[in-house]
């Protein structure tokens, strides 16, 4: 029954009317809320006319959805398959619209209902499908190919339920179920017809075939179904749209029947739900794995659905023949997730397709492309041997000979070195031995990349290094970007209306136009535009913290703004302390030079991650003895924000002056959004990590606030660390250190906080927090004394926003097809 072919008339027949039938978008919308949705305009709420809204736009892009894999289908270029377990999407009826020009048609349509685009737009929850930066590239990456016009597909997973939501109640962080398929989702499509059987468990079996070769095949495995859903990916008014396809679990129904005829209805029942576990939930550590076998369960699931996607594909154009396979695919891994898409496409095309290991591997190690996201050992993938063996024992083998040639290899050109042989092997040895799944990646692929100069550099100096001096040329740098379509036009449409009448709209594709604004940097009457955008964004941004944590943030102060998952090497803590000390000076009457501040600070912590939710509490607390000490008239406020997301983000970034940047330099891989912020015009105040280095090196020294160790600081300072010491040496360190461990801001639950005390003045404290807490708070009062100065603020501010083309993920996405993908434009500008 899967195994059936389209019906050849069905494929052939023209269904060429899409185009001609759609009404005005004011009629498909009136049509679709009384049709489609059965709904009487008079009491609809907000939300049918999102949905309504959605599905008339969506039928738009069908059409240009349709003519794309027209045009892919007829050219016989590379084509792209980006693998990642996170796409982190936001809201996309915006996107749409923007991208095909329907604002004004919208907005009229929603008009004679007495309703505002931004109300409608508000109803559409987040696609959260990531944790956050890794999950938010690759939505950034989709946005761009679709804008270059190259064959991209993104691959991923349809979880039920996205990234948690997060409240807080008495300063803690509380999860809750993020369900935000309720409602039915308007921009997916399902596909039953590529529905694909993905095996589990059971053993392989090995024997000799009809010419006497030896096989192995895997045998009495449980099987269940990845069924399609396929979002539509539009790029900016080009007529490309390509695709998302995420895949849902189902239990087979053959299955099913199996168990029915036995009598064991309930069972079958059983059955089904397991299956449909699979795609259930996304996993919410960021920068952490914790082994679980679901976890590794979604990852195959993902991978072999995916490769069996594209091979079915490939099979229905070019039978049997893989000769060209390697040279006309290329599979992007996004992380170490999806790793196991190695062993799995040598499986597919042994086991599957009959080709021999030599074959099989020169496509696969041909064809593999690899990213790295993290220098965080405790976030580098193993898993266990015994695990493997059990839910995949057929890629566990393939594994082992992976490893078994490989180490050969080494051994014919590292003669002797044992000990080389031991540290590059694929098999981490002991007692419980383990799959280092980075190190499958990269012996299984063509190029490996980091995200940032700095963390490519470390990963051929550190982690990666004996792969490095094996093969230098498979090691390459591909820095970040965001889509500017996003996170400047869409989320900033008053500075966007400032650059269209200034520098025209070019910027939208081409951001690198944006330094046509530094000669008008010094300009007096752009200043002033400049000013009245970002004071009108920081109203918009005040007004959204007041409804969402009652705390009024004064619009005359610096808006400073923290945003990121609350993770320890980002050091959220530094932040605070920092306003601690703000708040000591206050006390003690030292405001001379001191800029009014609001602090916002967001972000989720991992559900089992204890500091971090620790330190949300701590936010909170301080928050709260700071916004009312009568002390503090005005000088400071901190909030924390509840449950950060994409859709948050865009109101927070356009209002934002300071963005703290602050992690322990050689931690954080690049980071996206000290980018995000750049482009809207805010300062950063950061060290020198990830892409805050070419963020200091596009705009300038003087306008970029940094400060403490550098990585090589970091490892020297290490060797000596003594942060008592530094307390005990510095009165304003010394004072800050004095309040938080009297329990000023704990005084109804004595202790809590001492983990987090105890952690700064701890030697081994692998963040350094103490050791930059000085510079740090020197930096800070920089950025308050030029804040004092709006002309050199504003100066700064123009001049950052202007320099920000190079984290265009245009520009990301160019070096990847150009340096890794060897992939064309489907529709060729220059030509
Ligand atoms: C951009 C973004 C991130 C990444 O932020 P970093 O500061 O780079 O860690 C995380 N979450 C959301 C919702 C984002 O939009």
């Amino acid at each position: 029954m899967l195994d059936q072919k389209p019906n050849a008339t069905l494929a052939t027949t023209d269904l060429t009317l899409t185009s001609d039938i759609l009404a005005p978008l004011p009629d498909e919308l009136r049509r679709h809320l009384y049709f489609t949705l059965g709904h009487d305009n008079s009491k609809a709420e907000p939300h049918y006319f999102y949905q309504a809204l959605a599905i008339a736009v969506r039928d738009r892009v069908t059409k240009h959805w349709r003519t794309t894999r027209q045009r892919f289908a007829a050219t016989e270029a590379r084509r792209v398959h980006y693998f990642s377990l996170e796409f982190l999407l936001g809201r996309s009826l915006n996107n749409a619209i923007q991208n095909l020009g329907l604002d004004e048609d919208s907005r009229r349509a929603l008009h004679e209902y007495g309703l505002k685009l931004e109300e409608i737009e508000d109803a559409e929850p987040d696609a959260g499908l990531g944790n956050g930066g890794l999950g938010r590239l690759a939505a950034c990456f989709l946005d761009s190919c679709a804008n270059l016009e190259l064959p991209v597909v993104g691959y991923g997973i349809r979880y039920e339920f996205g990234m948690f939501h997060q409240t807080i109640r008495d300063g803690r962080q509380v999860e809750g179920p993020d369900h935000w398929l309720r409602d039915g989702n308007p921009w997916e499509i399902e596909r039953p017809e590529d529905t694909r059987t993905i095996k589990f468990y059971g053993h392989t079996q090995r024997g000799l075939d009809a010419n006497g070769k030896p096989f192995s095949k895997w045998v009495g495995a449980q099987d269940l179904l990845a069924v399609p859903y396929d979002m539509p990916i539009p790029g900016y008014k080009n007529e490309t749209v390509n695709t998302l396809r995420l895949w849902k679990a189902e239990a087979t129904d053959v299955f099913n029947l199996e168990e029915f005829n036995s009598g064991n209805y309930p069972d079958a029942v059983v059955q089904k739900n397991t299956a449909e576990q699979i795609s259930m939930v996304l996993y919410p550590n960021d920068a952490s794995e914790n082994g679980k076998e679901l976890r590794l369960k979604q990852q195959y699931f993902l991978v072999s659905a995916s490769l069996q996607d594209v091979l079915a594909k490939w099979v229905d154009q070019h039978g049997e023949d893989f000769t060209r396979f390697g040279e006309l695919n290329c599979f992007q891994l996004n992380d170490t997730h999806p790793a196991s898409a190695v062993p799995e496409l040598m499986r597919l095309l042994m086991d599957e397709h009959g080709l021999d290991w030599e074959s099989a591997w020169k496509i696969t190690s041909g064809c593999m492309a690899y990213t790295n996201h993290t220098l965080l050992p405790e976030a580098l993938e193993r898993w266990s041997v015994g695990l493997f063996s059990r839910l995949l024992p057929r890629l566990l083998e393939i594994i082992f000979e992976i490893n078994e040639r490989f180490l050969a290899e080494v051994a014919k050109s590292h003669p002797g070195d044992m000990e080389l042989r031991r540290r590059v092997s694929l098999v981490e040895e002991g007692d419980h031995p383990h799959i280092r799944m980075a190190y499958l990646s990269i012996v299984g692929s063509f190029s490996v990349n980091g995200v940032a100069a700095l963390h490519t550099e470390l990963l051929k100096s550190g982690l990666f290094a004996d792969f490095y001096a094996m093969w230098p040329k498979k090691f390459n740098n591909k820095t970040n970007g965001v889509t500017q379509r996003r996170w400047l036009s869409h989320c900033n449409p008053e500075l966007r209306n400032l650059l269209y009448e200034t520098i025209g709209t070019e910027w939208e594709s081409d951001l690198e136009q944006m330094k046509k604004l530094v000669p008008l940097a010094d300009d007096a009457a752009f200043q002033k535009k400049w000013a009245t955008v970002k004071q009108h964004n920081k109203k918009r941004l005040a007004d959204y913290v007041f409804e969402n944590t009652g705390v009024q943030f004064n619009t005359a102060a610096m808006f400073d703004v923290q945003v990121k998952r609350i993770h320890e090497y980002k050091r959220q803590l530094l932040n605070v302390l920092h306003v601690v000390h703000l708040y000591d000076r206050i006390r003690r009457g030292d405001t001379v030079g001191m800029a009014p501040r609001c602090v916002l600070i967001g972000g989720k912590a991992a559900p089992g991650y204890h500091v971090a939710k620790l330190i949300v509490k701590l936010i909170n607390n301080v928050a709260d003895v700071v916004n009312n000490d009568p002390k503090n008239k005005d000088m400071l406020k901190l909030v924390f924000f509840p449950n950060y997301r994409v859709s948050s983000m865009e109101i927070i970034c356009p209002g934002t002056e300071l963005s703290e940047q602050i992690s322990t330099a050689g931690k954080e891989a690049s980071g996206t959004g000290n980018m995000k912020f750049m482009m809207n015009g805010a300062l950063t105040i950061g060290t020198l990590d990830g892409a805050n280095i070419e963020i200091r090196e596009q705009a300038g020294d003087e306008n970029f606030f940094l400060f403490g160790l550098d990585a090589s600081g970091v490892v020297e300072a290490k060797k000596t660390y003594d942060p008592d010491a530094i307390i005990a040496g510095d009165e304003d360190i010394r004072r800050v250190m004095e309040l938080l461990e009297s329990g000023h801001f704990n005084e109804a639950e004595p202790g809590i906080f001492d983990l987090l005390t105890k952690g700064l003045r701890n030697p081994q404290d692998q963040w350094l927090t103490i050791a930059d807490l000085r510079s740090y708070i020197d930096a800070q009062a920089e950025a308050a004394k030029v804040y004092a100065d709006q002309k050199k603020w504003n100066r700064m501010s123009i001049i950052n926003s202007a320099t920000s083309g190079w984290f265009s993920s245009d520009r990301t996405i160019n070096q990847y097809a150009d340096e890794i993908w060897k992939a064309k434009p489907l529709r060729d500008k220059k030509a």
